[in-house]
């Protein structure tokens, strides 16, 4: 009990410690119930694009998930993103807009008929806000030519990316405002036989930005026949452009009903779905959402009718914070570090290449040997100047030495010459004179 409650024993040799398994109850299973309080009140946000051409009843398929009227209960903000969300970020002022430019080949022209228009409104179901942002892009695939207007809506998702990576870098982070797109509804036009080159283009582009759930619109004017086959073939040609769409995920937890229904509902993609916001009553006297026809009633909400509830299903009661989670831990992830590893690159090519304190020192190191170098350089030459100046000089004094030398020498010999020619005619003097006393000779010899 001592040593639980942190006291420090004396040593004491014949202690006996008793340790004890804490038991009962602590109180970290109510860490659930903390969590769950904590998002409620904090609320949850979830940000829709919705991409189809016109008239594919995409209005109609929104009110009907969210069971309002989203147009009339929404602040509605427009943009028009695609001249200007590259390389505009506040902190991070990134000049990236150079390969989408490129790849795009100059269709400006031709996309700047798509807009971009965000209906954001704050829902509640029983206690529970949901602050939803309905991001519309009219003007999608309804010109002649349409090459190119997926551009105006990647730029939309880059910007939002942005934003929040921009965000992310300020000192006083604010990240409440989550502005991206949490999953892109596409609305595939029912024609029962086969994607556009449009359609595969822009699922190609988008897939690995956002969670792509592609969806057959207005599919009550299919057979189920037909409805089979172009699901089979929607999927076999977005397998071959590689497109990947949002796949419910599963955990090791999960029991086995849970990962049928999840694969269940990924097997069904795209949804063959049908809106309505008005209401029909059968013949029975029953109410519900549905639309009437001569041949029968469709009520959207049963799943035998269509896929509607599989879509609500994965995009709103069961998946909804699934889908949050995957764009923050791969979409955004993805982009965010392309993003950086691009500003790397720059970093050591340009401006930054200064604050690399390692690439700094070297480069001081290599200054200050080459001026080193240049010092001993200089130094040597003066030497060797030096010294073949003392050379030349020592050459010159000896080449006068030597002739000083040769005209003494002569000198000398001349002397020589001329003192022995003396010598030579004295004797031959001496020799001719008549023989005299001693005296005579000694005093003759005294006065020479
Ligand atoms: P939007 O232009 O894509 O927003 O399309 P709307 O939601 O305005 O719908 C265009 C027309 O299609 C309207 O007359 C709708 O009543 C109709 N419509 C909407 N959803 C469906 C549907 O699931 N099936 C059928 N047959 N018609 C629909």
């Amino acid at each position: 009990e001592n040593e639980q409650s942190g006291q420090v024993l004396p040593e004491q040799p014949d202690l006996k410690i008793i340790r004890r398994q804490i038991s009962g109850f602590v109180g970290f299973a109510n860490l659930p119930k903390q969590w769950h309080r904590k998002s409620i009140r904090r609320g949850f946000n979830f940000n829709l694009l919705c991409v189809s051409q016109r008239g594919l009843g995409k209005s109609t398929l929104i009110n009907t998930l969210f069971n309002r009227n989203i147009e009339a209960s929404s602040e509605i903000a427009s943009s028009e993103r695609s001249d200007d969300v590259n390389g505009k970020m506040d902190g991070l002022k990134l000049e990236d807009s150079q390969d989408e430019e490129t790849e795009t080949n100059g269709e400006e022209d031709v996309t700047s008929s798509v807009k971009i228009k965000s209906y954001t409104t704050t829902i509640e179901e029983n206690g529970v806000s949901l602050k939803l942002c309905v991001v519309d892009t009219p003007g999608f695939g309804d010109a002649i030519d349409n090459t190119g207007s997926w551009k105006p809506i990647v730029d939309e998702i880059n910007y939002r990316f942005d934003q929040y990576l921009d965000a992310e870098n300020k000192i006083n982070r604010s990240l409440e405002n989550d502005n991206r797109i949490h999953a892109c509804l596409y609305f595939i036009e029912p024609t029962a036989h086969y994607l556009k080159p449009l359609d595969v283009e822009f699922c190609k582009r988008v897939h690995e930005k956002c969670n792509l759930i592609p969806i057959i619109a207005k599919s009550d004017i299919l057979t189920e026949e037909e409805i089979a086959v172009f699901k089979q073939r929607i999927r076999k040609q977005l397998d071959e452009a590689n497109v990947k769409f949002f796949q419910p995920p599963t955990y090791a937890m999960d029991d086995a009903d849970t990962v049928r229904a999840s694969s269940a509902l990924f097997e069904k993609i795209p949804y063959a779905v049908v809106g309505s916001n008005s209401s029909v009553t059968d013949k029975e006297g029953k109410t519900f959402r549905g639309r009437s026809y001569p041949w029968g009633i469709i009520d959207v909400d049963n799943a035998k009718h269509c896929d509607f509830v599989y879509l609500r299903d994965l995009l709103i009661s069961q998946y909804l914070e699934e889908l949050r989670e995957r764009t923050n831990n791969v979409l955004y992830e993805n982009y965010r570090s392309e993003k950086l590893i691009r500003l790397g690159i720059k970093q050591d090519n340009s401006v930054f290449k200064e604050f690399d304190p390692e690439s700094k020192q070297k480069e001081e190191k290599q200054l200050h040997e080459a001026k080193l170098a240049k010092l001993e350089a200089e130094m040597k030459s003066v030497f060797h100047q030096k010294v073949s100046e003392k050379e030349k000089k020592l050459q010159k004094s000896e080449a006068e030495l030597f002739a000083r030398h040769k005209e003494m020498k002569e000198k000398l010999s001349k002397q020589l010459r001329a003192l022995e020619e003396k010598k030579h005619q004295l004797e031959v003097s001496i020799s001719n004179q008549p023989a005299q006393s001693p005296a005579q000779t000694k005093k003759k010899g005294f006065l020479r």
